[in-house]
């Protein structure tokens, strides 16, 4: 089973680098950010507190998610624009916090490439937690305030300074939460793409990974 796993921080490039290897290896693509924001979306929608983590984790549990390429399905809701906005961001790393709900998106994102035969999952503990074996671990990263332009560029309605101390707040809990904290893999291929573009990226990347399927053949 083939997988590989791309981390790193918000902004860092995780998303376009991922679609794009995945199609260049025909492998599919799971976004495993847009699982957290999910349920973060689905506990705000039933009127519920991200903080109170008991009743978080039972939504955890008991959700319907279909994360698809293009679209994301809460309980067969369409939330693939919602999970994307202000109320979502600034809630969802409280949940991802949530130990227990780590462990059933953990178990459903190992269900999911297995039954795949494999994939290209993206988010922030993919290679150190979800698959440690996996076949190439890419850690990203690059300059906060580059980050912070090229989301603020995204259609997200936001401006540049809301948009920045967003990714600085998210950033700081990601990397010092207990459970499964934000942080490169000992093995991984740390790429800084700070004033590259993602087709760099892209193309370093892909070299890589047919250098080392030449070595192997
Ligand atoms: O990737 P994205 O920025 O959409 O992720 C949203 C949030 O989900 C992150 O800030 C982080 O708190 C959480 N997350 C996580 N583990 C993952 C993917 C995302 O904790 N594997």
């Amino acid at each position: 089973m083939r997988l590989i796993a791309i981390d790193g921080p918000a902004g860092s490039g995780k998303s376009t680098l991922a679609r794009a290897l995945a199609q260049h290896l025909g492998l599919k693509y799971l976004d495993t950010g847009a699982m957290y924001r999910s349920v973060a979306f689905a506990v705000l929608r039933s009127g519920g507190d991200p903080e109170d983590a008991e009743a978080t984790a039972a939504v955890a549990r008991a959700i319907d998610l279909d994360v698809g390429l293009d679209y994301v399905m809460v309980d067969g809701v369409d939330a693939t624009v919602e999970i994307r906005g202000p109320q979502v961001s600034q809630a969802v790393s409280v949940v991802a916090a949530n130990p227990e709900v780590r462990a059933e998106l953990v178990s459903r994102q190992r269900e999911w490439a297995n039954r795949q035969g494999g994939g290209v999952l993206e988010g922030r503990d993919i290679g150190t937690v979800v698959f440690p074996n996996a076949e190439l671990k890419v850690y990203l990263t690059a300059d906060p305030a580059e980050r912070a332009r090229r989301r603020a560029k995204e259609a997200t309605g936001l401006d540049y300074e809301a948009v920045a101390a967003d990714i600085a707040r998210r950033d700081a809990v990601d990397t010092t939460r207990t459970a499964d904290p934000l942080t490169e893999a000992s093995d991984a291929v740390v790429v800084d793409t700070t004033g590259l573009t993602i087709d760099e990226v892209v193309v370093a990347i892909g070299a890589l990974l047919d250098n080392a399927c030449e070595g192997e053949a």
